[in-house]
């Protein structure tokens, strides 16, 4: 069995078939382009993993950082709330009721000094001096709302200018035990805070960082920029909050600025939140190079391989053409040979079936040939052999006719679609051309036997072979250099 194989494999070398190879290349080119597409995307998807941890990891502790400042501050105001219900609180003496009410934490560096307001909004006591100037805060947000409403608890203002330094103000509300209003507690926590807060981060310059009070009111933002703090988001019909929810990711132009960035919000329930953003063309910096190398590489050999294909497939064909050439002609003569002929006149057979269209068959053979042969030698009747073919080839032009070297002296020329009368006309021209050339050279002559005929079913074409032949006998036997038809009408009672 195994030494059969190898036989077979000896005698017919083992060949892939040109379309066979197309396709396995265009195949291994568009799978190895797949896979590195998908790889380059899974890279990509990488990158963005990292990048958005890492925002999410910046985002998560800026608010964590900032919650307890707030935290902190808080329980100094919470302090002062408590501490103002004290019956003593009124009848002690200014510098111990300060001792009582503020404690250290009020005077850290970006905190303001808390300040305390009567029922009227009229400043009444300043944990920065003794003697607080006149003033009256009866119309800002954080004293009205304390004002109206009792459950307002921790209440954080809009950044606003507070004491000539931008700022956000936190305040309580003072309730007696009734829940009665009292007055308010304010303090503040100035920007220069988040500035701070925000250099000991290692940022590109074009990295953001946003903090947001819960109703989305922007209150700090780096880069800074005046004109967008204070600025709430759900005013902005563009952008929805649903674009970015807590500890959420997104892609693309943020609602401030038109640079794309990954942004990422935090997680957590503290009263601000953080966003923080990266450009996207920071983020995927790496992998684009990247991305871009792995796609040259994949296209050269992609390339390369094409033109290597493609020069394969040409000489194949190529040669393929010639094998195909020098299997159909006579190497003497140019004409078809005899092979390429019963091909032919077999298809042409079949399709004039088909279209019920005459075929028309010559055969032409050397007068005396032999005796020319003896006379001048075997070299000097090869040449006049090729001088009929030239007449030949010369007589007959159109795409579809065939004309070949039957055998030894003799020829067959086969006509597409042609009558007995146009064949004989065509057989006349070849004969005469050959009798005008041996005119001039001594060489010899042809005769031909002439037959036209619509094939019909059942019906082979060797009866035109035949037909043709006899015709041709009855041309030598007639006297030679001349063409004869033959008769159709009795061949079809033959046939
Ligand atoms: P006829 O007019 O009856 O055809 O006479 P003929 O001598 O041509 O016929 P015959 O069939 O008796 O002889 C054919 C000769 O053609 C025999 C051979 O010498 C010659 N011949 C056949 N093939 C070739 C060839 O390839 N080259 C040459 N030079 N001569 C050939
Ligand atoms: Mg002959
Ligand atoms: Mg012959």
């Amino acid at each position: 069995m195994l030494s059969g194989w190898r036989e077979v494999m000896a005698r017919r070398p083992w060949r892939i078939s040109a379309k066979l190879l197309i396709v396995s290349s265009v195949v291994t080119v568009i799978g190895f382009s797949a896979i590195c597409v998908n790889v380059m995307l899974d890279m990509r998807r990488g990158e963005e993993a990292l990048a958005r941890q890492t925002l999410e990891n910046l985002a998560t502790t800026i608010e964590a950082d900032i919650s307890r400042n707030i935290e902190i501050y808080d329980l100094s105001l919470k302090a002062v709330t408590s501490n103002m219900l004290l019956p003593e609180i009124g009848t002690v003496s200014k510098p111990i009721r300060q001792l009582i009410l503020f404690d250290h934490a009020t005077t850290a560096r970006h905190f303001g000094a808390i300040q305390v307001f009567d029922t009227d909004g009229k400043l009444i006591i300043d944990a920065s001096t003794l003697d607080p100037l006149p003033e009256n805060r009866g119309d800002e947000d954080y004293f009205r709302v304390h004002r109206d409403d009792p459950g307002a608890g921790l209440f954080i203002s809009r950044p606003m200018l507070f004491r000539g330094a931008y700022s956000i103000v936190l305040s309580r509300r003072i309730s007696d035990t009734d829940g009665g209003f009292m007055g308010v507690v304010a303090g503040s926590i100035r920007f220069s805070y988040f500035h701070e807060l925000f250099e000991r981060l290692s940022l590109d310059p074009e990295d953001t960082i946003t903090v947001l009070k819960r109703d989305r009111t922007i209150m700090m933002r780096r880069p800074f920029d005046l004109d967008v703090i204070g600025k709430n988001l759900s005013e902005r019909r563009d952008w929805k909050a649903d674009n970015l929810k807590a500890g959420g990711s997104f892609a693309g132009q943020g609602p401030i600025d038109e640079t794309p960035r990954l942004y990422v919000r935090s997680g957590g329930t503290n009263p601000l939140f953080v966003v923080t953003g990266k450009p996207l063309n920071i983020v995927f910096a790496l992998w684009r190079t990247e991305a871009l190398r792995i796609g040259a590489v994949v296209l050269v050999l992609a390339l390369g391989s094409t033109i290597v294909l493609a020069r394969e497939i040409g000489r194949r064909a190529e040669a393929e053409r010639k094998l195909e050439e020098m299997a159909t002609t006579d190497a003497l003569t140019g004409l078809r040979n005899r092979r390429k002929f019963d091909h032919v006149i077999d298809q042409e057979w079949r399709r004039a079936m088909r279209q019920k269209t005459p075929v028309a068959l010559l055969m032409i053979d050397a007068d005396h040939f032999k005796a020319y042969n003896d006379t001048f030698g075997h070299q000097a009747g090869d040449q006049v052999l090729v001088g009929i073919a030239i007449c030949i080839s010369d007589s007959v032009r159109r795409a579809g006719d065939c004309a070949a070297r039957y055998g030894g002296e003799e020829f067959a020329v086969l006509l597409q679609n042609t009558s007995a009368t146009d064949a004989f006309k065509v057989a006349e021209m070849i004969r005469g051309k050959v009798q005008g050339w041996s005119d001039d050279q001594a060489a010899s002559t042809v005769s031909c036997g002439v037959a036209s005929l619509v094939p019909t079913a059942g019906v082979d074409w060797s009866v035109l072979v035949t037909a043709a032949d006899k015709a041709l006998y009855a041309a030598k036997a007639g006297g030679r250099n001349q063409s004869v038809v033959a008769s159709i009408p009795k061949l079809s009672l033959v046939a």
